[in-house]
């Protein structure tokens, strides 16, 4: 216990002695190179780079999963070598907000990191990142997580972001945030033909359909995230509460194991799913914080809040709402899933007072949706059926005063 706080304490040195090069440099980190090895009692992760990383290691549980962050990092790294094996079950790396980027190592049982350093290579082309990972007991494990627990604010610091200040919206305005489901460290769905990756696919188009929301007068859009980074999913309820968003549409492409059901669906919250497959994407979708390492809170319970109960449920009556415009607007012109408006338990809805929609934009499971998917005139034409359904809403709830 004694001996890996100090040698954390060591990867700190580490990081300060790196702080030179780091500043120096402009360009992110290069990650070139990778192996692991070892088996079911202790397992290497070895990172090659080209100048001496800051890094910064810590743990987070249920699953057991090891987080190491560091500044922004371009990954050039085979898939092949960074497989997971011996005691870790999975290995994901990517962007996280501006500046930093993340590894996770999510591993089978407890484990405790026993050596982390950074070394320069024999032949000094680089620097060598070195991890070793042992099994420890669930106490042993648990004790890790207590002994971190007064970096927590450093924690939050780093996987934070800092938000725009709230605008001053023009009276009347129609504030939309679009959300381009996914980002950096997780990637969401890869395509079964072309690998086409989701979060690519949503960040398109989310940046078009921001612009043709922004052609309409009254209408002002904007986009949760604007390039290949992470954000939580309660970060982006937050970022469009923070601008005082009126809607909120997250976009996602995701895959399924059926892969003949192919067409767009219009999802809301609701705390019992419409279906089975509704209840399987919702809980797929709510890993994406898992998955990139951050630590579930327990949130506040707000349940008694009489108030806040009838915001919500008025939200939700909007939300609906929207879905249907959407679908109807749709209709004949944009493939549709049976059913098309479905509900379940998603995370990234759960702004009591925006009314939010998540819309999968059609499968990447599906060869004929893959296609559409990376269609530019395909996604044209959808942001401008979406754009105006989104102006037909605006108009029915002006009306009714909403
Ligand atoms: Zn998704």
């Amino acid at each position: 216990m004694l001996t890996a706080m100090v040698r954390y304490l060591c990867g700190a040195l580490a990081l300060c002695v790196a702080c030179g090069s780091a500043l120096a440099a402009d360009s992110p980190l290069l990650a070139y190179g990778a192996r692991i090895a070892g088996d079911d009692a202790r397992t290497r992760v070895v990172i090659e780079f080209d100048r001496a990383p800051d890094f910064f290691v810590h743990y987070v549980a249920d699953p057991v999963r090891v987080i190491i962050d560091l500044p922004e990092t371009s990954f050039g790294l085979k898939e092949e070598d960074m497989e997971a094996r011996g005691l870790l079950s999975d290995i994901r790396y990517g962007a996280m907000g501006a500046g930093s980027s993340r590894i996770v190592l999510t591993a089978k049982e407890p484990i405790e990191v026993s050596l982390a350093e950074v070394k320069p290579d024999e032949d000094n082309k680089g620097f060598r990142l070195v991890l070793d990972t042992e099994r420890v007991s669930k106490k042993q494990f648990a004790d890790l997580i207590d002994a971190q627990k007064w970096t927590g604010s450093v924690v939050a610091a780093k996987t934070g972001r800092v938000t725009a200040p709230e605008p001053k919206t023009e009276n009347g305005t129609f504030v939309v945030a679009v959300d381009a489901g996914h980002g950096g460290i997780d990637t969401g769905a890869i395509g079964t033909e072309t690998k086409t990756v989701e979060k690519d696919v949503t960040l398109a188009f989310a940046r078009d359909l921001v612009d043709h929301l922004n052609r309409r007068a009254g209408i002002k859009a904007f986009l949760t995230r604007d390039g290949d980074e992470f954000l939580s999913l309660p970060q982006r309820v937050q970022i469009a509460r923070r601008q005082s968003a009126n809607l909120f549409i997250s976009l996602h492409a995701d895959t399924l194991k059926q892969r003949d059901i192919r067409g767009a669906t219009v999802y809301t919250i609701s705390d019992k799913a419409s279906d089975h497959l509704a209840a399987s994407l919702a809980e797929r979708e709510n890993l994406s914080d898992t998955i990139a390492g951050v630590a579930l809170s327990n949130e506040p319970a707000e349940v008694a809040d009489i108030l806040l109960d009838l915001t919500r449920r008025e939200t939700q009556a909007f939300s609906v709402n929207l879905a249907q415009t959407i679908v109807s607007s749709f209709e004949g012109q944009i493939n549709l899933i049976n059913n098309p408006h479905r509900y379940a338990g998603f995370r990234v809805l759960q702004a009591p007072d925006v009314p939010s929609i998540l819309l999968e934009l059609g499968f990447l499971s599906n060869k004929e949706d893959e296609k559409l998917l990376v269609d530019p005139a395909w996604r044209a034409k959808l942001s401008e059926l979406l754009a105006g359904a989104v102006g037909n809403y605006r108009t029915a709830t002006v009306a009714n005063g909403g």
